[in-house]
């Protein structure tokens, strides 16, 4: 290091002084003024492709959970239990309230309809990537009547109150109570699992255990109603995640089509 530092070569600015000074700034100056334009074009370029990316991760953070990088790394998430539980399932999915009402609506107009639209449609894009066959439902579809599938699970939302929990429940008067009560588990636990939340049974009502859409479907149809929070206490998460609430909902459907009591349900009725 001392060497190359003691050595000058004939290039360094030390050997240039005196009287060469005014020439070589003079004939340095119209070749300064050449590189000028390339070294502004230089830094246009590098400022360019910062504010291009500050502009990524502003939409990428403004858009959360359900935003073009957020479903690109869920894209990515490598979930090989899903196809397992769900190629081939049919699932029907109810949209809470829609093509009825809104559901609650807050004073700020949040509303729970839109709500659980958004965690739907989360849903159905993973359930469908999954290979199972997805039907969207409408709060009083027509289709509801003798509807059978693999399993139904209807998405709601409570009202805008500062309280934070969510609950799920299975019809009162199933004609399969041991399985659905599987159902109901596996939903619950996958969804505390994802959210956070914790379960509320304190309010479910008869809104839930003696939901109108249960006593419609074919009697060997599991079905669970699933209230996936306040509007109020939960919306930072089910409003501004609903990516997350849809993931604990169809993990809880994993649980429950990959189970191993899955394995046992016969597929066909047996032989006289
Ligand atoms: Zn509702």
């Amino acid at each position: 290091m001392a060497k190359k530092a003691a050595a000058p070569t004939p290039n360094s600015k030390s050997t240039r002084s005196g009287a060469q000074k005014p020439a070589d700034s003079q004939a340095a100056a119209p070749r300064a003024k050449g590189r000028q334009p390339d070294r502004g074009l230089e830094r246009r370029v590098i400022l360019l492709f910062l504010l291009l990316l500050g502009v990524v991760a502003a939409v990428a953070w403004a858009g959360g959970d359900s935003g073009p990088a957020a479903l690109w790394l869920s894209d990515m998430g490598n979930r090989p239990a899903d196809r397992a539980a769900l190629d081939g399932r049919r699932i029907g999915v109810i949209s809470g309230h829609r093509g009825h009402d809104s559901g609650a609506i807050c004073d700020d107009g949040r509303q729970e309809a839109e709500t659980v639209a958004a965690i739907v449609h989360h849903m159905e894009r993973r359930l469908s990537r999954a290979g199972a066959q997805v039907d969207l439902l409408d709060e009083y579809d027509p289709r509801l009547i003798n509807y059978a599938a693999d399993a139904l699970v209807s998405v709601h939302a409570d009202s805008c109150i500062e309280r934070s929990g969510f609950k799920i429940a299975r019809w009162e008067l199933s004609a399969m109570p041991a399985e659905e009560d599987r159902l109901v588990r596996c939903l619950s636990d996958s969804y505390a699992a994802a959210t956070g939340l914790p379960f509320d049974a304190d309010t479910i009502t008869e809104d839930m255990t003696l939901y109108h859409a249960f006593r419609k479907l074919a009697l060997d149809t599991p079905a669970a109603i699933v209230e996936t929070g306040f509007l109020g206490g939960d919306w930072q998460l089910i409003g501004r995640r609903p990516a997350v609430a849809a993931d604990g909902i169809v993990d809880g459907l994993v649980c429950f089509l990959g189970g191993p009591a899955a394995l046992n349900i016969p597929t066909a009725p047996s032989q006289p």
